[in-house]
């Protein structure tokens, strides 16, 4: 049994910033993330992608974000259960929390804090009989790493903004050749990287092509294939390394639904004094939480981390009293450790 004082659900970014300000407060966390990395979205699905709206960072990738808040935390000494997913939250006789994972680890605390995000999501396929058999052996549904592609024939999918900023970058990135396959001949993405899809179409740097749909896989123990059907010119095979059908993520609250708290359209109700959930001592910060002017971006999860944690302290140390402090003012994390 692992014990803390908080239990935090989920270790992206808003989850991870909890670390800290939880620490500052000499409040002790342990992660617990169904993926078997931290860093949530920025790590799983956009890794390499420059954020340009991280207070102090006029750009900065999602994945170096994620390793900076991993430094940040580290002087806290975070526990971690990764790679496994939050089935039960139950609240015991002692007023407690006991949390259990789908592999049976138990945790307790007198905090549970739900950093969920998207809650447990799965990416959009298309209904293709043989799909799973080249899952990972050249179909991928996320560019975690686009040095993969590197020197390769690869296939993108999709009319939103992820399949045209990937089919941009990995044309512009060292793939051997970029195909672009979309349904439509008019694209959902921004109107920007649709003109620049376009310009790279007309340089003949991105092979475009619409009104099409890719509806079959070949291949050994690797994609070698697609079976594409255009709309009024038939039928054509192109030979390829890899295939991305980039068609987004469908979330869902996975196992979260079923702790006895208010949802609204998948996202938990809070009160924006402290991020509380209708749930005596659950608190629910970033994607995963909803309340009136609620926006989905980092910072605004990294605020309500910050006063979730000051609410937090009062139910782990009710007899304490809580006064704030600049980190400036203590010398630095060392200064809070003594006092
Ligand atoms: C392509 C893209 C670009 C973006 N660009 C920006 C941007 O420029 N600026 C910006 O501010 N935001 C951006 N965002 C949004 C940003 O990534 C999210 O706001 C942020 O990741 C939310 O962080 P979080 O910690 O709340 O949740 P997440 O990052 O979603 O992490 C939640 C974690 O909880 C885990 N989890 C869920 N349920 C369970 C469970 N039951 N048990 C165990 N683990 C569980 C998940 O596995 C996940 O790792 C972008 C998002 C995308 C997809």
């Amino acid at each position: 049994m692992i014990k803390t004082d908080i239990i935090i659900i989920g270790a992206g970014p808003c989850g991870l910033f909890t670390v800290f300000e939880a620490g500052l407060l000499k409040l002790k966390c342990h992660l617990i993330d169904s993926l078997p990395i931290p860093g949530g979205q920025c790590a799983e699905i956009y890794p390499k992608k420059p954020i340009y709206d991280i207070p102090g960072y006029p750009s900065i990738l999602a994945g170096e974000l994620v390793d900076n808040l991993m430094e940040q935390i580290e002087p806290f000494q975070p526990g971690f259960t990764l790679g496994e997913t939050v089935d039960k939250v139950e609240k015991l006789e002692d007023g407690n929390f006991l949390v259990v994972t789908n592999r049976g680890k138990e945790h307790t605390a007198p905090v549970v804090a739900i950093a969920g995000g998207l809650g447990v999501f799965e990416p959009r396929k298309p209904p293709i009989g043989n799909i799973r058999d080249f899952e990972d052996k050249g179909i991928d549904y996320i560019v975690k790493d686009p040095e993969k592609f590197r020197d390769k024939k690869v296939v993108l999918s999709g009319g939103g903004d992820s399949a045209l900023d990937w089919a941009l970058f990995l044309a512009d990135g060292g793939a051997t050749e970029v195909s672009l396959v979309h349904r439509r001949s008019s694209f959902r993405g921004h109107p920007d990287s649709v003109d620049k899809v376009m310009q790279m179409a007309a340089d003949g740097k991105i092979n475009l092509i619409t009104d099409a749909e890719v509806i079959g896989l070949n291949g050994g123990d690797h994609l070698e294939e697609l079976i594409i059907r255009r709309k009024e010119k038939g039928e054509i095979k192109v030979t390829i390394d890899y295939w991305l059908p980039l068609f987004g993520l469908s979330p869902s609250l996975g196992p979260i639904a079923d702790w006895g708290l208010n949802i609204t359209k998948n996202s938990i109700e809070v009160d924006t004094f402290d991020y509380s959930t209708n749930v005596p001592g659950i608190y629910a910060i970033g994607d995963i939480n909803t309340y009136p002017g609620k926006l989905k971006l980092i910072l605004c999860g990294f605020h309500e981390a910050t006063l979730m944690v000051q609410s937090a302290f009062k139910t782990v140390y009710p007899d304490k009293r809580l006064s704030f402090k600049y980190t400036t003012v203590m010398g630095g994390i060392s200064g809070f450790e003594d006092k």
